[in-house]
């Protein structure tokens, strides 16, 4: 999902509409904006893209106020339909509260059963909701203590933002697993995902909020607290890196083209093979396989089109459709494949669907050899904290060695980089195997939390 929230702005709902639009690659299902114009809250959720559902000018016409924040929905948990769609919005007992998340809660079912022992009524399935019952049954003395005291109780990924009457609350979960960034327009802060939501509007980055810190913003400006008691090492998400930031964007201060480049670079280094061209999977194997073809000192080749006015294929529900948005989406440019050893370059294999018609469109249009070249390590097991990799079982490297599933995709090589080729292309010398610098479990199946919901029910009172 994606985050964006503005305060202290004319226009405030026009500037998250454009924010959530540079966001759209978070999550294409749904979005969402909640504006307070200083004496009421107005919501608007809607199934959709941005630019279909929030550019109408009746829906900002609703959206009055200076203070504003919006989400845009990728489906992990809670399934599809509006009353999933976030910000989540309501009457507290000191005013309204609108709660936007990104990640996913590893405790929210275990909670929210606890809650409904007691009398809670959810109106959603969502893990986000959970947040707004801690907040609304806490006993702390203003909004900021009950804040905090549902924050600790929280396990999991979440990079929240939330507004209140009198403010707006950005916080990260203590091992910073998905983005955050603080930006300023002429003097109105601002908290985004990514930094290319920024660059839209033309605001200023101004820092990454770090792992484990709650930022205030108020009329008299920006407080920051780390309201956490236990201190830990950030676990940020290597995925970012691979996958699910946009290029353009800078996490840590690093530029993620960059990084994605030097990783195809590392691919290169560590599995190189005898072709004649480089084709990257568009568009998300491009930028790791320029660096391939740059370290290799290969020929880069455009061999594949996309169709940009497909939606990404993962994003779509069910099997069969996935398999029709594939064909929908990629083209073989046959004149630049025609004969040639081809090394095709993806991000990532998660269900082989992708590969699998890809290479075949690639021998269909006479590729002598197909080597596939991967920019990431297999993926072996689920994410549970906010991006949709489906269960370990629909993964294709839980369930075949890399010969099986060369033979299953029908290529004539397939390499995947190491993890430790994926940690040196982010700047570290290795990964550190006691206290691991990233949360890469999707690769590992090494969770930087607990699971509680996934660990049985035995917590539940
Ligand atoms: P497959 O067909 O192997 O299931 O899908 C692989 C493709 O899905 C890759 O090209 C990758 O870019 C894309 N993809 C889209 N969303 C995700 C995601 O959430 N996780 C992963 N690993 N890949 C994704
Ligand atoms: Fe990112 Fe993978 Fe960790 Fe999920 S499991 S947060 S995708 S590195
Ligand atoms: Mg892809």
């Amino acid at each position: 999902c994606g985050v964006f929230g503005i305060f202290g702005r004319t226009d405030a709902s026009a500037i998250v509409t454009l924010g959530l639009h540079a966001l759209q690659h978070r999550g294409q299902e749904a979005a969402g904006i909640v504006s307070f114009d200083g004496s009421q809250f107005h919501v608007e959720r809607h199934i959709g893209l941005i630019g279909d559902t929030f550019t109408k000018q009746s829906v900002l016409d609703r959206l009055q106020g200076s203070r504003a924040i919006g989400h845009t929905r990728y489906s992990t948990t809670g399934g599809a339909g509006l009353r999933n769609v976030q910000p989540f919005f309501a009457e507290l007992s000191e005013g309204g509260l609108a709660i936007a998340h990104n990640g996913n809660i590893t405790n929210a079912m275990t909670v929210q059963r606890a809650l409904q022992k007691q009398g809670a009524i959810f109106s959603s399935t969502s893990d986000t909701e959970t947040v707004l019952h801690l907040v609304a049954t806490s006993k702390g003395r203003d909004t900021n203590a009950r804040f905090i005291d549902a924050l600790r109780q929280i396990e999991g990924a979440f990079s929240i933002v939330a507004l209140t009457s009198k403010k707006m609350i950005g916080c990260r979960d203590p091992l910073g697993i998905r983005p955050l960034v603080l930006g300023d327009l002429d003097g109105a802060y601002i908290l985004s995902s990514e930094t290319c939501a920024l660059d839209i509007i033309g605001a200023r980055y101004v820092r990454d909020v770090k792992p484990g810190e709650m930022v205030v913003v108020t009329e008299d400006g920006l407080e920051s607290s780390f309201p956490f008691e236990i201190k830990q090492e950030p676990r940020f998400c290597i995925f970012e890196y691979v996958y699910f930031a946009r290029p353009d964007s800078s996490v840590e201060g690093r530029n993620v083209y960059e990084v994605r480049k030097e990783i195809g670079a590392e691919l290169a280094r560590e599995m190189p093979v005898e072709a004649d061209i480089v084709v990257p999977v568009p568009d998300s194997g491009t930028p790791a396989a320029i660096g391939y073809a740059q370290a290799a000192n290969l020929p880069f080749e455009l061999g594949i089109i996309r169709n940009h006015y497909v939606g990404r294929t993962f994003i779509q529900p069910t099997d069969s459709i996935r398999h029709m948005g594939v064909k929908l989406k990629h083209n073989a440019n046959r004149r630049f494949i025609e004969g040639k050893r081809v090394v095709l370059v993806d991000d990532s294999i998660v269900r082989g669907t992708t590969s699998q018609k890809i290479v075949q469109m690639v021998r269909d249009a006479g590729a002598a050899e197909v080597h596939m070249r991967i920019a990431s390590p297999p993926t072996r097991a689920p994410c549970f904290y906010g991006v949709d990799t489906p269960e370990a079982a629909k993964l294709l490297a839980s369930r075949m060695t890399i010969e099986e599933m060369a033979e299953f995709i029908r290529v004539d090589s397939l390499a995947f980089l190491s993890i430790d080729g994926l940690y040196r292309a982010v700047g570290e010398a290795k990964r550190n195997t006691n206290q691991p610098q990233y949360c890469d479990a999707c690769f590992t199946q090494d969770y930087p939390t607990r699971l509680t919901d996934h660990e049985g029910a035995d917590n539940v009172r």
